[in-house]
């Protein structure tokens, strides 16, 4: 058996510590080339005594020095800032990139891995929200495949594995609808943090488990999907399933629908990807008890009370900088709501008006979508201002 070798971004981050736990079941299928974690050291310097990585690369410069404190006898090389995700993005010997970054910072380090000849195993999701159309030619210049750890996407490519991709009709994502799937709007107007941070399904990072209330987490996804599966808009559809078993579905001409369904843990996903294209034994997680879980319940979104679902399939018809524009004026609102700065309901209103104010750019190189990114900031931030 061939090992496969892996660089991880965002390594102390619930995927990537999810990853290492599969990695340390499998020691004998897997090696760490290469890690980044971000500011929790203490845990970053048990995974370099744990998995002996060749690069190791902290946030910044300080978590650094922090680091090289705390594995001194550590002889591989410890590097910081955005050149040292780089670096591990690109580390000789790997050939697997586990992209697990949180928003657009993880763009520049995926498409270096890509440029480099990297797989990429991709859960960042806004990489591919900001990046699509670079992203999807970039990886086919290098011929080199992008995988989804996403577990509706990875559900949609285990539903179209051996088939004809060609007689797909159309893709649906399940949302849990998070858990204001039942709050009027009247409330949402006052719902706090704690609640929002509430997700009843999923244990995710605190700005996807507050896109998941929104269902901006979903918007985002229809986004991914549709340069994932290179599927029109208008054949994305999503529909909310609150028990999260049934992860995804795609339906084919003849009317069949073929699923993905277990129960919800990330190792699953991960998994399949990891050990792609054979299944990795995951003995210790329990058996799908489809009796003890019930009821299955699926229902339309709501798109009034959450219009971020909206918003995100109109900046996906808009296209061009649109998306990009969208996902940097969420990171920062949502970052002003987890901040404690705004009210909940004023992340889809200032979204609302930075997409209304953007000046659209077609086709964009990655220079044009920088300044998008960088544009969208600095508009949802004085919207932001507007309403502390
Ligand atoms: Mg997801």
């Amino acid at each position: 058996m061939v090992k496969r070798a892996l660089s991880i971004l965002g390594s102390t981050g619930s995927i990537g510590t999810t990853t290492l736990a599969l990695v340390d079941r499998f020691r004998d299928r897997f090696d760490v080339v290469s890690i980044a974690g971000g500011r929790n050291i203490d845990l970053l310097a048990e995974q370099v005594r744990s998995f002996e990585p060749a690069v190791v690369a902290a946030g910044d410069e300080a978590g650094a020095e922090k680091l090289r404190a705390l594995v001194p006898d550590f002889g591989g090389e410890i590097v910081c800032g955005v050149e040292g995700l780089d670096r591990v993005a690109t580390a000789d010997g790997a050939d697997l990139l586990i992209s697990a970054l949180v928003g657009a910072l993880g763009l520049r380090p995926t498409l270096c891995a890509i440029d480099a000849g990297k797989d990429v195993a991709l859960a960042n999701k806004e990489v591919l929200v900001v990046a699509g159309e670079l992203v999807r030619k970039s990886a086919q210049k290098a011929g080199v495949n992008v995988f989804p750890l996403d577990s509706e996407h990875n559900a949609i490519f285990q539903a179209m594995h051996g088939q004809n991709r060609s007689e797909v009709k159309r893709i649906i994502l399940t949302a849990s609808g998070g858990p204001f799937l039942h709050t009027p709007r009247a409330e949402l107007e006052t719902v706090t943090l704690a609640q929002a941070l509430k997700h009843p399904t999923w244990k995710m990072g605190d700005k996807i488990t507050i896109d998941s209330s929104t269902l901006m987490n979903k918007g985002l996804e229809v986004i991914e999907a549709f340069w994932f599966f290179d599927m029109p808009t208008d054949r994305i559809d999503v529909v909310v399933h609150p028990q999260s078993i049934v992860h995804s579905m795609v339906e084919y001409i003849d009317g069949s629908v073929i699923a993905q369904l277990g129960i919800p843990d990330m190792s699953v996903p991960i998994s399949y990807i990891l050990g792609y294209p054979e299944r990795l034994p995951l003995s210790h997680l329990p058996s799908l008890d489809l009796v003890a879980a019930g009821t299955l319940e699926f229902h339309a979104p709501d798109t009034d009370r959450f219009p971020c679902l909206r918003l995100a399939y109109e900046a996906l018809g808009v296209c061009g900088t649109a998306p990009a524009v969208l996902n940097g004026a969420n990171e920062v609102v949502v970052a002003s709501f987890l901040d404690g700065e705004i009210a909940y309901l004023d992340i889809p209103r200032i979204l609302e008006d930075v997409l209304a104010d953007h000046p659209r750019v077609d086709a964009p190189d990655l220079a044009q979508l920088i300044e998008a990114d960088r544009w969208s900031r600095e508009r949802a931030r004085s919207g932001v201002a507007a309403r502390v």
